[in-house]
């Protein structure tokens, strides 16, 4: 990415946005733009009206079962196998403990808090959420595997209050009540309208990408989960035999393998997004064998945005040949308000993600993130100190990979706006 950081920030901003993309070299300016320099537009919420680009809303792990499936008007049996644990309600009581009382049954929209009236107010073409559970009332949890989730599939009303329309599916948690608890998965979302991809009842299914037609192309969401964010090898679809979309690791052979199942599929003008499920649970480290394959992945096999997740905390960002990476999106919902442990990563900040794409090259044009707070098993805007924190974990990090943030707007609802940052201390 080329360096701004000499230009003022709103101008780079304007430049970014006007050039329509993260690459275009700014020097051939038109006259359009440069009457926009001296008359910069607002740059929220007029994008939009360009009917040419692609909003997305992305984030990272929703988990929705255990402690939540039991505040939810239908909770599932609360049945767990931990080591500690052995009962769902119990986390429902930690995160009371923790932030108080939740009055209960909350309704089905409660936990997406003011989520919704960012929703309502940037009105993406598409909500893509990574589905960090099963949804099933199946009693056959994966034997040797400590941790499962799963919520009861009354409770999917909880995924249509947001209007979710795709989830990524291939992770470590969608098998956790066995290939019963899958196919009932697959059916909920299936019957509540919301696309998946990365999971199936064969290899096939699996790979496929969940689609859609949008004003001037398709987006394309691909899922796949990987051996070290912990989806077991067992896991992998094969052939005939159920399970999920799955790389062992990051070499040629998968790259090969993404490469020709994107190019059999993806057009002209199509949008293609690969959810990777990726990584570890905790820390900043973005490992050199990721960055090279996100960066062939794009360069190579036609992806146009890495939506990644895993880490229970957001990781940097970098845009590489104009096109997006998420390495680490953060968990989004989940009900861990009241277990103790790495606090220094802040689990409980989290971000909505929304970019703006432009469909004829797969060019990132923009990026605000919101950020929020969980609590109580609600989403609510981020405080301003809480805010700042986020902004200064994103330049710290991005500035090794080219990127940096500004904060715009005042809390409650301010929002992070991606930026070209100084050159990158690194590149592969
Ligand atoms: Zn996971």
């Amino acid at each position: 990415m080329r360096r701004l950081c000499k230009i003022s920030v709103l101008l780079a901003a304007v430049l970014v946005y006007s050039c329509g993309g993260w690459n275009t070299d700014h020097k051939n300016a038109n006259a359009k733009e440069i009457a926009q320099l001296t008359n910069p537009p607002q740059p929220l919420f007029t994008l939009n009206e360009d009917s040419t680009l692609v909003t997305l809303f992305l984030c990272g792990d929703v988990m929705t079962g255990r402690g939540i499936d039991q505040a939810l008007p239908h909770p599932g049996n609360p049945r767990l196998y931990e080591s500690y644990v052995k009962n769902a309600e119990e986390y429902l009581r930690l995160a009371e403990q923790a932030n108080g009382n939740i009055a209960t049954p909350i309704s089905f929209d409660y936990i997406w808090g003011d989520a919704l009236t960012e929703l309502e107010k940037r009105k993406p073409d598409l909500r893509i959420i990574n589905l960090e559970t099963s949804i099933t009332a199946s009693d056959d949890n994966w034997k040797n595997k400590s941790v499962c989730y799963r919520m009861n599939p009354a409770n999917i009303p909880c995924l249509t209050a947001a209007g979710i329309d795709g989830c990524a599916l291939a992770n470590n948690h969608v098998l956790d009540w066995g290939y019963k608890g899958l196919t009932e998965t697959l059916q909920t979302l299936d019957k509540a309208g919301i696309k998946t991809a990365g999971a199936g009842e064969n290899e096939e299914e699996a790979a496929r990408p969940a689609v859609w037609t949008l004003k001037n192309g398709r987006l394309l969401l691909f899922s796949l989960g990987t051996d070290d964010s912990g989806v077991p090898e067992a896991w992998a679809a094969k052939g005939n035999a159920p399970g999920v979309h799955f790389a062992k690791d990051f070499t040629n052979e998968t790259i090969l393998k993404i490469k020709a199942q994107i190019g059999s599929l993806k057009s002209a003008g199509d949008i293609a997004v690969l959810s990777l499920h990726w990584g570890s649970n905790w820390g900043y480290h973005i490992p050199s064998e990721h960055r090279a394959f996100a960066h062939r992945l794009i360069e190579e096999a036609g992806v146009d945005i890495i939506h990644g997740h895993s880490s229970h905390h957001f990781r940097g960002i970098e845009v590489y040949k104009g096109k997006l990476i998420l390495y680490g999106c953060g968990d989004f919902i989940n009900d861990y308000e009241g277990i103790s442990g790495e606090e220094e990563y802040r689990g409980d900040l989290t971000l909505m993600y929304f970019p703006v794409m432009d469909p004829a090259n797969g060019h990132l044009v923009r990026l605000d993130m919101v950020p929020f707070r969980m609590r109580r098993f609600r989403l609510n805007y981020a405080e301003e100190k809480d805010a700042a924190w986020m902004a200064a974990v994103l330049n710290r990090e991005g500035k090794k990979l080219g990127t940096g943030v500004e904060m715009k707007g005042k809390a409650p609802g301010c929002y992070l706006e991606l930026k070209s940052g100084d050159d990158a201390e690194s590149r592969d």
